[in-house]
């Protein structure tokens, strides 16, 4: 096996928790590359409003997601990857965290034009639902203690944030049990 010769594409995102849309996204990148690299962005970051899960928590979920719709584990890479303070450098600091990819896969233009202005070819995905699979959406009707969350989420995801008790996390963060 050349290594160099396997074609891989990154998808970059928070996860804040992995959802059915990211799931679409992750199922529509594999029928176009040999490997697919999953990188758990702002690593650093949990316990907080916009990011209450840490970087191992958000691997298993995406792990389980993954097992769960029966995706080929062998040709996925799941890598948290901590942010860093300089946007321009930052698809080149991703590369030493990572496989070499020939592909970044973003909606989000930011993520879209650092590529871009890195020389990386993009994968644009379609919006999967994108009005409804929104992770700002799920951990919005956590706070709310609305139980259709869990629809949005992968069975196996809504079991971790259960078994780790997820929304009294968020709701403690966000002070909202007072
Ligand atoms: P995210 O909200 O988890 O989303 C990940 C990707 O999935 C986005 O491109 C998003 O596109 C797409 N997506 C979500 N739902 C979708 C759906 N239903 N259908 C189709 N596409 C969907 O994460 P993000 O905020 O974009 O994550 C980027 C990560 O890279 C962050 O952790 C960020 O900090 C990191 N980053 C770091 C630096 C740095 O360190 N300097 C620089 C750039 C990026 P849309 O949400 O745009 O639709």
């Amino acid at each position: 096996m050349v290594w160099d010769s396997v074609v891989r594409a990154v998808f970059p995102g928070r996860f804040q928790p992995i959802h059915l849309g990211h799931l679409k996204v992750i199922e529509w990148v594999m029928t176009k590359v040999d490997e697919l690299i999953i990188a758990i962005g702002t690593a650093q970051e949990s316990h907080t409003v916009v990011n209450p899960f840490t970087a191992g928590e958000r691997v298993l979920m995406i792990r389980e997601a993954l097992k769960e719709y029966s995706i080929d584990l062998t040709r996925v890479y799941i890598i948290p990857v901590p942010d860093i303070l300089m946007n321009s450098v930052w698809p080149q600091y991703l590369q030493m965290y990572v496989p070499k990819f020939r592909y970044g896969v973003a909606r989000n233009p930011l993520v879209l034009r650092l590529f871009k202005d890195s020389g990386y070819d993009v994968l644009i995905p379609p919006p999967f639902e994108r009005g409804r699979y929104s992770s700002t959406t799920i951990r919005k009707l956590m706070l709310l203690g609305d139980e259709s969350w869990k629809e949005l989420v992968p069975s196996s995801v809504a079991r971790v944030i259960e078994e780790i008790r997820g929304v009294e996390r968020l709701r403690e963060v966000t002070g909202m049990d007072k």
